[in-house]
Order: structure tokens, then sequence, then C-alpha cells
């Protein structure tokens, strides 16, 4: 028997969950279609031998749009922010990260003159309005605002640490810089991972009615036959509904409308770039060096941090995990076995004799961090959630037109559902108006 609903949701990450969660407030019927086993995507955390690792290391920026809309639906967010502070490395020395104030007027990374530059920089980019630098890259915004070569490198740390993103020439200094202004405002390493804040919003979305079928492959939207979407499934089945939002990626959205798709949205869609990288995540039994908790490389672009120094991630307190990461640049070849060698490496210097301490250990040599390299431009084409496709919204990481990773995934999904509760108000409106008596 073929389903039907007014609402599909493609997806069963952060953008379909937070998307669900406030249409569950109406009374529309709504499903949520995962392909996975489980839901979560790439905010799931995975329990290995009593070990609680994110699939890489995850942040949740304390002043970015996911934390107020998460909280807004109910969600209880536990962890600990990090002390700001670490190594910065370069040529096998390390300085001082020049993020907490001691550490300002101590590194040996800078001089006298470049500290008070640095210093100046950070308060401009405090203070700075991201919205006027929507016609820039990240790298011309950064030749205007420094002055030394330093200064320069540490901004582009930053970028790196707060954005994930590693091609300053290609992405829209407006995304990097609010990001980075986000991350400035500190962040939250969360207790059990990031598979707390889906849980909830999973247990949340079943009991205001939203049914969940994980499992469940979508590999075909057709658009609108006499006002119903035809979803077809893996297994055949079909389902029908008034509207689709699809979290997926834009890739696998153009797959699943096929020829279906107008051409300016297939174009679109197929130009968008992924951000990614690679993820050593490591837990141990403990640290060779307790003190070491957080580093990035200064010219290459790699980052380690012990997570749980913060949030708790293991039953056992003595144990430590930890993610090593490396930003791929978006023309970068990948070789899975010298990126795994680079990042062992690299937590060789930080943590002697690691190997010795190892509970588990993950390795993956390419993740999507995020769905769309933001680039100078996009955001005019992502204002709404709304396509040109009747009732098919869209939201995800890459879906928002000022936001990326999980505050873009969460924003994008809370838009789509407001815009499909403003059209279903303006149609029952003209239906209702329809049926008034004439004079
Ligand atoms: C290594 C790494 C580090 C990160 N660090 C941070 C961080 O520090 N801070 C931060 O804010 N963000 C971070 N992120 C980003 C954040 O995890 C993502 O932006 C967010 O989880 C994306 O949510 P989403 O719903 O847009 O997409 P996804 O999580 O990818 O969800 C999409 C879902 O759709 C499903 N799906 C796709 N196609 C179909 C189909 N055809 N049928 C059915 N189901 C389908 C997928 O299985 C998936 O579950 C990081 C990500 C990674 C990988």
């Amino acid at each position: 028997m073929t389903q039907k609903w007014d609402i599909v949701i493609v997806g069963g990450g952060l953008a379909g969950y937070v998307a669900a969660n406030y249409l569950s407030k109406t009374n529309l019927s709504i499903i949520l279609l995962e392909k996975g086993k489980k839901g979560g995507g790439r905010a799931r955390t995975n329990k290995m031998k009593e070990q609680y690792l994110n699939l890489g290391p995850h942040a949740l920026y304390k002043k970015g749009k996911a934390k107020s809309i998460l909280e807004d639906l109910g969600i209880h967010l536990q962890g600990r922010s990090p002390k700001l502070g670490g190594k910065f490395i370069e040529n096998n020395i390390d300085y001082a990260a020049p993020l907490s104030p001691l550490a300002f007027f101590t590194t040996s990374l800078l001089n006298g003159k470049e500290r008070m530059e640095w210093v100046a920089v950070l308060l401009k980019v405090l203070r700075i309005d991201p919205e006027k630098l929507a016609e820039q890259s990240y790298q011309q915004w950064v030749k205007q605002a420094a002055h030394s070569k330093k200064v320069e490198s540490l901004l582009y740390i930053l970028g790196r640490l707060s954005t994930y993103c590693h091609a300053p020439g290609r992405v829209s200094a407006k995304v990097m810089v609010s990001t980075l202004k986000n991350a400035l405002g500190g962040v939250l390493y969360l207790d059990g991972g990031w598979q707390t804040i889906i849980d909830q919003l999973h247990n949340k979305a079943i009991l205001s009615g939203v049914q969940i079928q994980s499992h469940t492959l979508v590999k075909q939207i057709d658009p609108a036959l006499q006002g119903e979407f035809k979803l077809i499934l893996a297994n055949g089945e079909e389902i029908h509904s008034k509207y689709v939002i699809c979290t997926s990626g834009p890739h696998e959205l153009n797959e699943m409308l096929a020829e279906k798709g107008t051409p300016y949205l297939k174009n679109f869609l197929a130009q968008v770039t992924a951000v990614r990288g690679a993820t050593l995540d490591v837990a141990l039994t403990q640290l060779p060096n307790p003190k070491r908790l957080f580093a990035m490389g200064i010219t290459d672009p790699l980052y380690y941090s012990v997570h749980s120094t913060y949030a708790h991630l293991s039953n056992d307190p003595k144990n430590a995990v930890l993610h090593v990461f490396k930003y791929h640049h978006s023309d970068d070849t990948i070789e899975g076995t010298s990126v795994k060698n680079e990042l062992e490496q690299f937590l060789d210097k930080l943590q002697p004799g690691w190997q010795q301490y190892v509970i588990t250990r993950r390795f993956i040599p390419t993740i999507t961090v995020n769905q769309r390299l933001p680039q100078i431009g996009d955001e005019l084409k992502l204002l709404r959630s709304k396509t040109e496709i009747p009732r098919l919204y869209i939201a995800g990481d890459w879906a928002s037109p000022d936001s990326i990773l999980a505050d873009g995934a969460a924003s994008s999904g809370k838009q789509a559902a407001e815009e499909i509760l403003l059209n279903e108000m303006s149609e029952n409106r003209a239906n209702y108006e329809r049926r008034l008596p004439t004079i």
C-alpha cells in the first residue's frame, strides 16, 4: 500500500531532526526517512570499547545559531569549554599559541610589534560587520587586515580552526569571519558526544508524533504529480507527500531528482564543492604528556585536541579521548597511507609513546565536514529554503545563506520548517476566502 504523508523529510542528521521538531508542533503528518541504521548523520557518536568517539573533533559554538535553536527546542546541552591556550607548531618547534591573555605577551612566536598587531586584529574581528565582506575572499580580507606574515598566518590558523575551510583564496570572507567571530565567543565539548543532541531530538520528535524510519534509502524524488510528490525507495516502495524537505548533500539531491530537476537548480547543486578533512580519533588509557591538550600546525594544516579533558567521553575518568585532524585543501589528491602517517607523526610529537596506551582508534582519510565550501555570492542563491520545484525545500549544512557546520544545518532545518508553515497558512487562508460567500 502506498504511504501518504503531508511532509517527508529525507535524512536524519541535525538538519532533518531540527526541521521535524519544529514541524511536529502542527497537525501535519510527518515522516523522516534515514538511509543509515541509526540517525545522526555526521553528528553521530560511536561508542567504541566504552569510549565515546564523535566523528572527528566536534565543538558547539556558544554564540552560534545551533546552540540557541537546540535550546529553543528544549535540548539539554551538557559539557564544558576548553581553556584557551596550547601550542602552535612549525618545523618541530612549538610556540605558546597567542590565544590567551598571558600567551599574547609571552609567546616567542611574535615580536613586540607583531604582538600589538595581533591584538589589534583580534579586536577588529570582534567589531567587524561580516556583511561588509560579502564581495571578498578570506585571503583578500586577511591581506588587508594584517601587515606582517606572522599575523597573516595566525588568521589562516584561526580560519581553519573555526570553519574547517582550507582554501582561503576561494572562500567567502563574510562566512569565514562571521564563523570566526562565533568561535571566539567560545565552544562547548559535549558530555557523551553529539549523539546526545541527536538522541534528544529523536525522542522529542517521536513523542510529538513524527514517524521515523531508518534503513530507508530514497532513490528518487519525483516532483509534484497532481500536487503530490512521489518518492521511490531503494526497496521499490513508493511514498507520496505534499511537501519534501531534502537534507542530503547537494549531489545526492541531484541524483534523486534525475531529469526532473530544473536546469538552474541542477546546475547550482552540481557546482557545490565540499569541505573535507581526515580524522584520527583515539582513546588512550592515559596521556603520556598530560599537559599537552591542544595544538595546531602553523603552515601544516593540522589540529590536535584532547576533548575528554573537558567533556565526559569515557566511563573511566583516567582515559583520554582525543582527535587529530588534517584540513584538506579542495584541490588535494588524498593518499590515505601518507595522510595517516602525517597524523600519527603529529601525535608522536605531542604524545610520544601514545601507541602503547591505545584502547581504540579510528582513522578516516576523507570525510565531508561541510557539504559546501562557502563561496562569494552563494548566499544570494540560498536566501530561501524553497526551491524552484514547488513544495521541495532544502536544508543541511550547505543550505544556509550565511552559516556553515552545525549552525548551517540547524538554521536551515528551522528555516525550511518555517517556510512550509507559512505556505500552509497562506494556502489555508486562500481556501477559506474562496469558500466565503460573495455578495
Ligand atoms: C570531522 C568533522 C568535524 C566537525 N566538527 C564540527 C564542529 O566542530 N562544529 C560544528 O558546528 N560542526 C562540525 N562538523 C559539522 C557537523 O557535524 C555537520 O555540519 C552536521 O552534523 C550536518 O548535519 P546535516 O543534517 O546537514 O547533514 P548530515 O549529518 O550529513 O545528515 C544527512 C543525513 O541524510 C541521510 N541521507 C542522505 N541521503 C539520503 C537518502 N537518499 N535517503 C535517506 N537518507 C539520506 C544521511 O545518511 C544523513 O544521516 C563536523 C563534521 C565532521 C565530519
